[in-house]
C-alpha cells in the first residue's frame, strides 16, 4: 500500500538576533552559497497489529509505508547590509514508518513480499527527494540573490518557494507510487506466494 504524505513546513521564527542559527558576518561581496542536507528518514518499523490503515493507498490492506516530505530553512548567514551570505536548507522525509499486518509471519513468502513491495515505496519516495533537492536549492538561491532586505522579505518568498517545492514533491510522489501499484506486482508476488 502507498503511503500518506502530509505538507510539514517547519516555521522558524525571524529575529535574526535572537536565533542561534544565524550570523552576521563582513560582506565580502560574493554571491549567496547554499547547502543542502537531505534526510533520507529512519524508518520505524511495526509489526503488531492486524490493521494496517493506509491514507490514499492502493487497495492491499496488509502493509503500509508512511512518509511525511519536508523542506526547511536550516539556518542562514547574513552580510552587514542584510543580504544573505549563505544558507542552508533542509529536505527530507521524516515519521517514516514501515507496518506490515500481524498476519503475516516472519520467515514466509507472503511476509517476504509484502516487506520488498514496502520497501520499494520507500525507495520510490526517497528517488523523488533526491530528484527535487538540486531544483529547491537552485529556486532558493535564486530568491537569496535577487530579493532585497529586510529579512522577513526574504524568509517569506523562501518560505513560500518551499511550500510549493514540498506539494510538488508530494504530487510526483503519490504520482510515481500509484504507478507502482497500478502495475500489479503487488498481487503477482502474493500469487507467486500461493503457487508455494
Ligand atoms: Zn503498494
Amino acid at each position: 500500500m502507498r503511503k500518506k504524505t502530509v505538507l510539514k513546513l517547519v516555521c522558524f521564527v525571524a529575529v535574526m538576533s535572537a536565533s542561534p542559527v544565524f550570523a552576521v558576518s563582513p560582506d565580502d561581496s560574493g554571491k549567496p552559497e547554499i547547502a543542502v542536507d537531505i534526510d533520507e528518514g529512519k524508518p520505524s518499523f511495526i509489526h503488531r497489529n492486524r490493521g494496517v490503515p493506509c491514507t490514499g493507498g492502493a487497495n492491499h490492506t496488509v502493509g503500509c509505508t508512511r512518509v511525511f516530505f519536508y523542506a526547511e530553512l536550516g539556518g542562514a548567514e547574513m552580510t552587514p547590509a542584510g543580504g544573505i551570505k549563505n544558507i542552508r536548507l533542509q529536505i527530507g522525509l521524516r515519521n517514516v514508518e514501515v507496518e506490515l499486518s500481524s498476519d503475516l509471519k516472519k520467515k514466509t513468502c507472503l511476509f517476504d513480499a509484502v516487506l520488498k513491495h514496502e520497501l520499494t515505496h520507500l525507495a520510490l519516495h526517497r528517488r523523488v527527494l533526491k530528484r527535487f533537492a538540486p531544483e529547491i536549492a537552485k529556486a532558493v538561491l535564486s530568491v537569496a540573490e535577487n530579493q532585497p532586505p529586510p529579512f522577513h522579505k526574504q524568509f517569506d518568498k523562501i518560505s513560500k518557494v518551499l511550500k510549493e517545492y514540498v506539494e510538488r514533491m508530494m504530487k510526483e510522489d503519490e504520482r510515481q507510487n500509484a504507478l507502482m501499484d497500478s502495475n500489479d506486482a503487488y498481487r503477482y508476488q502474493q500469487k507467486q506466494c500461493e503457487r508455494k
